[in-house]
């Protein structure tokens, strides 16, 4: 088949990171942006211009290109989460874009089991399939509603009482935004609704809190409240100092906070043209 050499190609999936050191996309280092020339005496990164080995994109990217024979491409992810966050359940959809390949006939079955026997226990990835260029700006701004596993400290034994008025309730909560991400997000004060599915003892001082919550909530700060910048917060509800020390996603859903039929349009391969 011939095409031009500026042709792109567009790759759909769904990914399951099991690791909590991955990244999604490249993470150049901050001082120097992964430069050629300026990475090389750069203290932060010692010359290697990523502060991170590898990415959900790299991952998927090393086994693409090598099949599209290019090096080039750009991940688009329905969202991302953070790094040392789990990403669980059905996965999260994205589309890789393989900028100039030079092969065009490729075998995604392959590169999809390539991909899963290469990153066992770190990335899984499923449902490989071609895809449009109109499908990037859909999955990237479609919103999701998303259930999450948080583990949590807390300073005090929770009251049955305090739990029980509060699993099973959509609440709403103003979020102003979290210290962490104040640098690359305006700083305001959203509303956001969560819902609490269960709470569950595992330990001395320690609970699993199944959540639901709606697109761009803050979930960490969401449990601790952060000093007041999200109210109400769980720990508030409960009257308890709480503090998430671990997340999984466990489902992405629809807007409203329905399970999907298995993500809608990602299923539709191809409209017959
Ligand atoms: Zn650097």
């Amino acid at each position: 088949m011939q095409r031009p050499p500026s042709a792109k190609v567009f790759v759909e999936g769904r990914y399951n990171k099991l690791s909590r050191d991955l990244p999604q996309t490249v993470f150049f280092c901050p001082d120097c942006k992964g430069h050629p020339r300026r990475r090389k005496g750069c203290a932060r990164c010692e010359g290697f211009g990523k502060l991170t080995r590898d990415s959900v994109q790299e991952l998927i990217g090393w086994v693409l290109g090598a099949a599209f024979k290019t090096r080039k491409n750009k991940f688009h992810g329905a969202g991302r989460e953070d790094v040392n966050v789990r990403m669980l359940g059905t996965g999260r959809p994205f589309v890789m874009e393989m900028v100039a390949p030079k092969v065009f006939e490729v075998d995604l079955a392959a590169a999809e089991a390539e991909i899963n026997r290469r990153n066992a226990g770190r990335l899984e990835v499923h449902g490989l399939h071609w895809t449009e260029k109109s499908r990037v700006r859909v999955v990237k701004e479609e919103k999701h509603a998303k259930e999450y596993r948080a583990a949590v400290k807390v300073e005090r034994e929770l009251e049955p009482a305090k739990v029980a008025a509060l699993v099973g309730r959509r609440l709403q909560i103003i979020q102003h935004t979290p210290e962490r991400v104040a640098h690359r997000r305006a700083d305001l004060d959203r509303e956001r609704w969560i819902e609490v599915l269960s709470i569950e003892k595992t330990g001395d001082l320690a609970y699993d809190v199944l959540l639901r919550t709606e697109h761009g909530t803050y979930v960490k700060e969401a449990v601790s409240g952060e000093n007041g910048s999200t109210r109400p917060s769980l720990a508030e509800l409960l009257g308890v100092p709480c503090e998430c020390l671990e997340l999984d996603v466990i489902a992405i859903l629809d807007e409203g906070g329905a399970r999907e039929n298995e993500f809608g349009a990602s299923v539709v391969v191809r409209e017959p043209t």
